[in-house]
Parts: C-alpha cells; sequence; structure tokens
C-alpha cells in the first residue's frame, strides 16, 4: 500500500467509512484507520446489537400476550445474544466490503498525528495525506467510583458479553440506553431497577413522551427511581449490593451503567495538528466539517451532540465532500431521535417550547391513537402523534410520535419539514390504510380543524 493518500480517515464508524467511501467516488486516493472492528460503535455495541435483542423480545414478548394464544414460548437467552452477535458480524463485515469495493485502503491499527499532514500508526509505519476526517467517536461515560467490571457491572459494550440472564438488574441512567434495554431485560422476565437522577425518564424529550414510557416501563414491572442517585455499587462475588440515595439498597446480578458519553480525543495528538477542542472535548467544527485547522475535518460524535449514527453518516458525507473541493454544509432543519422502546418515540424537528424561543408563532395539536384501528391491531392505543406548526405560514416545525413503528414513520416528518411543506400538504397526502402513518395526516388535518376520525368540540 502507499504511503500518501489525498484522504485519510481516522475511525471505522458511522462518522468516518461513509467519509472514506464518499471521497473515493469522488476520485480521491483513501485510507482508513482503525484499531477496532468496522461499524463502530453503531455496528458493534450500539444501534445494530441492541436493535437485534429488542426486536425479538418484541416478538415474543407480543406473541405471548395475545389473549388467544396457548402454549408457553420460552427464550433462550444465550441463542438470543448469539443471534444479535450473528447480525453484528454480519454487518461489520458489510461495512468492510463497501470499502474494499470502492478501494479504500485500510489500515486496522491506531493513527496518531505526528503533524497535520502526518499520522504515524500504531504498527510503526507512517501516512501523508493533503486532508484527514477525524471519526474517533464517543465511548462510554463513567460514574467516578464504580468500576466496569464486565462481568457484574456493565456498559453498553460489555452487556452483550452477558451469557446467562440476570434476575435483578439494576440500569444508571433513564436515558436512550437505559429505557431500551429496561423494557427488553422487563419482557425477559429480569426484575429491573431504573435510576435516573433527573426528574423524569428519557428528560431530553417531550414531557408526554417521557410520561407514556415511564407509565408502560412500571406496567412491566421495571421499578423506576427518577430524581434518584446510585451512591455505591459493592461488588461481591457474583452479585452487586448498590446504595441508592434516600438510603435504599437494591442487589443486582448486573448492573448496567448508561449515563451519556464522552468524546475520544486523548492519545490523538489533535493538538500536534492544530484541532482545537470545545469545553466538552469535542472537537470544534464549522458547518463545513472543518476543525480549526481546514485541512481537518471531523465528523460523527467527536464533533459533538446529537450522538446519532444518522447524522455522522450525514456529516461523513459533508465532510468528504469539502475535502474533496466540493462546497457542501451540514445544515439539516430536523435530526430525527428515536427512542426503540415500546412503543417506539421519535422526535423531529422544533419543540412547542423551543419554536416559540425562536419567534415563531408555535401551535401544536395532539392526536391520540385512541381511534387508529392500526394501534389497536398493535395493542398501542396510548400513544400520540403531536405537531408543532407555525400559525402563520402553516409549516411544519416539528414532530412527536410515541407509536408502534414509529421509526418508520420519522423519515416523513423528516421530509416534511426539510421541504417546508405545510398542514395542508400533510393533510391532502394519500397515506395508505391501516397504517401508524396515517395518524401524521390525521394530525395535520386535526391543526386545520377538520379530523375525520377524531371528534372536534364544536365551538359555540
Ligand atoms: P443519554 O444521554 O441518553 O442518557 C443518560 C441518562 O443518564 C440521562 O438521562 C442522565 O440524566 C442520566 N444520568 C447521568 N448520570 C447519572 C447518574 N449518576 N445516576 C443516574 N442517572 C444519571 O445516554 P445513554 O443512554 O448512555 O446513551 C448514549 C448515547 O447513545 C446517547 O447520546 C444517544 O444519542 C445514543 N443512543 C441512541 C440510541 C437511539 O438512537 N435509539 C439508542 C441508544 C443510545
Amino acid at each position: 500500500m502507499r504511503e500518501t493518500y489525498d484522504l485519510v480517515v481516522i475511525g471505522g464508524g458511522p462518522g468516518g467509512y461513509p467519509a472514506a467511501i464518499r471521497a473515493a467516488q469522488l476520485g480521491l486516493s483513501v485510507a482508513i484507520v482503525e484499531p477496532g472492528n468496522f461499524g463502530g460503535e453503531c455496528t458493534n455495541y450500539g444501534c445494530i446489537p441492541s436493535k437485534a435483542l429488542i426486536s425479538p423480545v418484541e416478538s415474543y414478548w407480543r406473541v405471548k400476550n395475545l389473549p388467544f394464544m396457548r402454549g408457553e414460548v420460552e427464550v433462550d437467552f444465550e441463542g438470543l445474544m448469539k443471534w444479535a452477535k450473528s447480525i453484528v458480524s454480519r454487518t461489520r463485515s458489510g461495512v468492510l466490503q463497501l470499502l474494499k469495493g470502492y478501494g479504500v485502503d485500510v489500515y486496522q491499527t491506531r493513527g496518531y498525528f505526528e503533524s497535520s499532514t502526518t499520522v504515524r500508526l500504531g504498527d510503526g509505519g507512517t501516512l501523508r495525506a493533503d486532508k484527514f476526517v477525524v471519526a474517533t467517536g464517543t465511548e462510554p461515560a463513567r460514574i467516578p467510583g464504580i468500576e466496569i467490571d464486565g462481568a457484574v457491572v456493565h456498559d453498553n459494550r460489555t452487556i452483550l458479553g452477558l451469557k446467562k440472564k440476570p434476575s435483578t438488574m439494576l440500569i444508571i441512567g433513564g436515558g436512550y440506553i437505559g429505557v431500551e434495554y429496561a423494557n427488553v431485560f422487563a419482557k425477559l422476565g429480569v426484575e429491573v431497577h431504573l435510576v435516573e437522577m433527573l426528574p423524569r425518564l428519557l428528560p431530553q424529550m417531550d414531557q408526554d413522551v417521557s410520561r407514556i414510557i415511564e407509565r408502560r416501563l412500571r406496567k412491566l414491572g421495571v421499578k423506576v427511581r427518577t430524581r434518584a442517585r446510585v451512591e455505591s455499587v459493592e461488588l461481591r462475588e457474583s452479585f452487586a449490593k448498590a446504595r441508592i440515595s434516600g438510603g435504599e439498597e437494591v442487589e443486582a446480578d448486573a448492573v448496567l451503567v448508561a449515563v451519556g458519553r464522552r468524546p475520544v480525543t486523548r492519545d490523538l495528538g489533535l493538538e500536534k495538528a492544530g484541532v482545537r477542542l470545545d469545553g466538552s472535548g469535542f472537537i470544534k467544527v464549522n458547518e463545513h466539517m472543518e476543525t480549526s485547522n481546514p485541512r481537518i475535518l471531523a465528523s460523527g460524535d467527536v464533533s459533538g451532540p446529537p450522538l446519532l449514527a444518522h447524522k455522522a453518516f450525514h456529516q461523513a458525507v459533508v465532510a468528504a465532500e469539502n475535502a474533496a473541493g466540493l462546497d457542501t454544509a451540514y445544515e439539516p432543519m430536523a435530526v430525527p431521535e428515536v427512542v426503540f422502546t415500546d412503543p417506539e418515540v421519535v422526535s423531529i424537528g422544533l419543540k412547542e417550547e423551543e419554536a416559540r424561543e425562536r419567534g415563531f408563532k408555535a401551535r401544536a395539536v395532539r392526536y391520540p391513537l385512541g381511534g387508529s384501528p392500526r394501534a389497536a391491531i398493535e395493542d398501542s392505543i396510548d400513544g400520540f402523534v403531536k405537531i408543532v406548526y407555525d400559525d402563520d405560514s402553516k409549516t411544519l416545525l416539528g414532530v412527536q410520535i410515541v407509536a408502534p413503528h414509529a421509526s418508520e414513520i420519522a423519515a416523513e416528518a423528516v421530509y416534511a419539514i426539510e421541504t417546508g411543506a405545510t398542514l395542508e400538504d400533510l393533510a391532502l397526502t394519500i397515506h395508505p390504510h391501516p397504517t401508524i402513518s396515517e395518524a401524521l395526516k390525521e394530525a395535520a388535518e386535526l391543526a386545520l380543524e377538520r379530523p375525520i376520525h377524531y371528534v372536534l368540540r364544536r365551538k359555540k
């Protein structure tokens, strides 16, 4: 392999590999440097394995709870974990195949900037390039004093190595990872304790969303504690004893720490390359994904929140195009945030309050799923679709959905917001019946005061 490239990408996750592919499509000579598994956190420890666990567990739960089912259905826990691993390795090898298919040179080792034009490799080699994309991602944040031993106390990476189904699990953090795993393990019959330090679960989401998710988790038997902290975790042989604020104690044979993430920017030599970080340790970038050194770009988690794979994919392409001399910008109006709970949760664009703060004459309507036959079929009539719009122009500004398959409807809402769709545009779009997606059209009709499947209170 050569030693000089047009572009070298550091990191093979969602912020890195799409940059390498896009740059290769644009005719650049490209290398990618990754010491671990290709696909990054998303493929190996995040989005893919968690969804590979959630999906079969949802099917199991559904079948088990249909009132007319007879006989027992059981989950072979080891088989489930193995199956999730097989999906991970399939996805991971797909990434490598794509890179090779595009002629990207792959270096499976660490990279360290010696200057803004040179990266020293872990195996002793050196790569020179005109441009670099740094996409080193984030890693699980730690709680001081709570050690991840990978046997009893886990993060989102080590939890995937569980061999045996725990009987009691303590989850610290009621964010994305915490609620997704609480849902999975509770359905597998594990006694789950979920501790969140803020007043509600999924604190970054709409209050109505948090309320439904908390209610659903409690119904599954999850012991939810909000405004609470885990003060200590003492490791015993095969379990841990945790003390929760307020004096309560919980003994659990598995603990999952899911309290957010921190950027991977140490030991990269970024200072030698003139790349500056912000106060939280993320790499500062402009809309072209250029760092303080314009020869070096950054994309994905390492360039700051939201820490989402689909945001990283998009930024990676922007970074590659700018590295290739095009003038593209990362300026999304809406980045979908999805939590794969039961039901799924989606938040896109502006919430009502945010829209007001930005000077819009914002209004919101909430269309409940109580009247949706598809929601009844899917046993999820407590969900809703909420839309936020500008009352002057009637353009759509935000959408929040709590419903089965919300993740699949999300893209329609993103598209509508990005293209400046109005309530009328949504209301005039024929949606397939019977689907949850119809609720988006009905919500627009509700805002226009002409919903068909919802009785409007008559004005006197
Ligand atoms: P998160 O930021 O979503 O949630 C962490 C939660 O932990 C917060 O609610 C926080 O208040 C709480 N917390 C922090 N310290 C605590 C403490 N000491 N005790 C109790 N609670 C505490 O982070 P996460 O759940 O670890 O997920 C990490 C990232 O991964 C997220 O930023 C998310 O974007 C991404 N992710 C995305 C998806 C998805 O897209 N479906 C799924 C999983 C993770």
